[in-house]
């Protein structure tokens, strides 16, 4: 990185040494959470130069931060709320990923927002994008981003022949940003680590040391061994999303911050499913629906309802789906049906609760909080303001350290991969040419690595079998499984067929055709035997089973229930065992397990799909 640090490799080896440098010292800061807003907290402070660790419960990104619209926007319904300061401070961050911090991974989206009455709803909607495309060029005029356009019914159904003529008068087109929220994560966390973090997932921290009411570090269990550690640290940042009130439960008293989980299911559909060139954004009673182009696919989405059952596996039911379909087929000429979702995700927004009891009326604002010296929360805000939610983490944790902190400076700390890229963009032929690879499989390496293609390209010049796509899902490389071990941080068939690669929402069977070439390319990297590949596959035909069924459950409650009969491979210290079993979600004993098998005493019971699974 031109400037900066090195990306780090995040593999096994690099993870034990991680381990064992978190017992080991004390840290300045000690981030909890590795979403967005941890692995966002862990760069500003690493960079700031200070001493840094982050533990993550389960994989980088597996909460909210993976499913998200992958939008990074202003909101412009924020405007009809006349939010203009936060939508302001959004497209100022909007501008920023997509000219300097990651090129490679945010890049321009256009939607076509379909108008209904002539007239009046012209007037007012334009007014409002214009206000949108004003406040959006604080920064200047951002390359790729055109201010938006005036259409007439028929201008609108040359972009997106899918609309349905009755349905709309006319339409303004505008641009905006979206993002790999989940690659967008661990490139985060792997610039953090170039900076000198030292991250880990699968590592919960299950309570705080404490001098008199000071924190002065916490108590966490590597998952993956069941061994029990304490990290030691000047501060500690929680940035623990939905799962804030856990946190602070751990320390005890009235919690300062109430974090409220809302509910947003999308649902993924084939490209050729919806005729259009541009996406579309439908108002919808509440809030509005967006589809979004994504690679071969739409992600259409999202709900907004309350949500109180288990927070890692939120689920959708048959009424979600019903209900996106329902309202993203008022526009569409030929409506969509169940048979054309391939893939379905569900995530929860940590909201700041107390304004209304109406969940897309509350604040995406966020709030930093100091509840005992040596303990920062930070919680609420929104996918695209992570950088300023990290800043000011990072200042209220500069107040509780010795000696003068610098300033935050990650808006000029560009993404691993990030420099350089318009160069490499700009000689994508001359690569495809050298690599033997076809020039749209380089634009998919630049669009996923940027400047660390290179590492890919590596990896397949060494053994060309990995310059293979994988048989089941070609739009991914061999090489890239093999690179997501090595590299990216992924322990588990889950953590690459969902968030390395989308491959379990891109594909009709949900990734589970890909399963078997994944789980056999992860086992060099990761050291695994036949018996720990097979158990892996077997897990996770388990999830993908009991996701469809809770997809046919009528109501949250149902489709909770059926989506927790699939144990998590590796399950985090207060979800013991599979519900109804001894322990279920409320268990708690944070204590040090044996490490035989990887999961002693507390694994649950192997998923029924997998009569040949041997103990891992
Ligand atoms: C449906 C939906 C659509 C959205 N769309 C957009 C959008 O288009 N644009 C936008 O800007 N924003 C969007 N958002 C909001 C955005 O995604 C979130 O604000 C953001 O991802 C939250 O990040 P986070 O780091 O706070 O939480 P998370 O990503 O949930 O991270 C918290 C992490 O803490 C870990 N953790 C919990 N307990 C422990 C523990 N004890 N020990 C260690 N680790 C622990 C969890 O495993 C988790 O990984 C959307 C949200 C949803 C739900």
């Amino acid at each position: 990185m031109a400037g900066g640090a090195d990306a780090a490799r995040l593999g096994p080896g690099e993870r034990a040494a991680a381990l064992a440098a978190l017992a080991g010292t004390e840290y300045q800061v000690l981030v909890v959470g590795g979403g967005v807003v941890g692995a966002g907290v862990a760069l500003d402070a690493a960079a700031r130069g200070l001493s840094v660790g982050l533990v993550e419960a389960r994989d980088f990104a597996s909460g909210t931060s993976s499913r998200s619209s992958k939008l990074i926007h202003g909101g412009l319904r924020y405007l009809e709320q006349r939010n203009f300061g936060l939508v302001r401070e959004a497209l100022t961050e909007r501008a920023l990923l997509l000219e300097r911090i990651a090129p490679h991974l945010v890049r321009p989206v256009s939607f076509l927002f379909p108008l209904t009455h002539h007239g009046w709803e012209r007037a007012y909607i334009g007014a409002g994008v214009s206000l949108y495309d004003l406040l959006g060029r604080s920064l200047g005029q951002v390359r790729g981003l055109p201010g938006h356009r005036q259409l007439s019914r028929r201008g609108a159904l040359r972009l997106a022949p899918a609309l349905k003529r009755s349905a709309f008068t006319g339409a303004i087109r505008y641009w905006d940003a979206q993002v790999d929220d989940a690659r967008y994560v661990i490139n985060l966390v792997r610039t953090a680590a170039g900076y000198g973090a030292r991250a880990v997932s699968r590592t919960e921290v299950t309570g705080f040391l404490r001098e008199g009411e000071r924190v002065t570090g916490v108590r966490a269990v590597d998952l993956e061994t069941g061994a029990g550690l304490e990290i030691r640290a000047q501060q500690v940042v929680n940035a623990t999303g939905v799962w804030t009130d856990e946190i602070q439960a751990m320390v005890g008293g009235r919690g300062v911050i109430n974090v409220r989980a809302s509910k947003g299911v999308h649902l993924v559909v084939p490209r050729d499913r919806i005729h259009s060139s541009t996406g579309i954004v439908v108002r919808t009673p509440a809030s509005v629906l967006f589809v979004v182009p994504w690679g071969r696919h739409w992600i259409v989405g999202t709900t907004d309802t309350d949500w109180s059952l288990d927070k890692a596996h939120p689920a959708a039911t048959r009424a979600d789906i019903d209900y996106v379909l329902g309202q993203v087929n008022r526009v569409l000429a030929v409506a969509l049906t169940r048979d054309d979702v391939a893939g379905v995700y569900a995530g929860l927004r940590p909201l700041l609760s107390g304004e209304s009891d109406l969940t897309s009326k509350l604040s995406r604002e966020h709030t930093v909080a100091h509840p005992v010296p040596g303990l920062v929360m930070i919680a609420g805000g929104k996918y695209t303001t992570y950088r300023l939610m990290a800043r000011d983490a990072v200042d209220a944790v500069a107040h509780g350290l010795d000696g003068r902190v610098p300033p935050s400076c990650t808006d000029a700390v560009p993404l691993a991969g990030a420099a350089g890229y318009p160069a490499l963009w700009n000689a994508r032929y001359r690569l495809a040419r050298s690599s033997g690879l076809h020039v749209a499989r380089i634009e998919h390496l630049l669009r996923r690595y940027g400047s660390m293609t290179g590492e890919i390209l590596d990896l397949v010049a060494s053994e060309p079998g990995l310059g293979r796509p994988l048989a089941a899902a070609d739009d991914y490389l061999r090489a890239e499984i093999v690179y997501a071990a090595s590299h990216e941080g992924a322990r588990h068939l889950d953590d690459v067929l969902s968030r390395r690669t989308h491959i379990s929402i891109e594909t009709w069977d949900r990734g589970l055709s890909a399963a078997t070439e994944t789980a056999g390319l992860l086992a060099g990297p990761l050291g695994w035997n036949s018996c720990h590949v097979d158990r892996e596959i077997g897990y996770y035909r388990a999830r993908i089973d009991a996701e469809r069924a809770s997809q046919d459950a009528e109501d949250d409650q149902a489709a909770d229930a059926i989506r927790l009969e699939a144990p998590d491979i590796v399950p985090v210290v207060g979800q013991a065992g599979p519900p109804g079993g001894a322990g279920g979600r409320e268990a708690s004993a944070p204590q040090a397990m044996p490490s035989a098998g990887g999961l002693g005493g507390r694994e649950a019971s192997p998923p029924q799909a997998s009569a040949d699974m041997a103990p891992g």
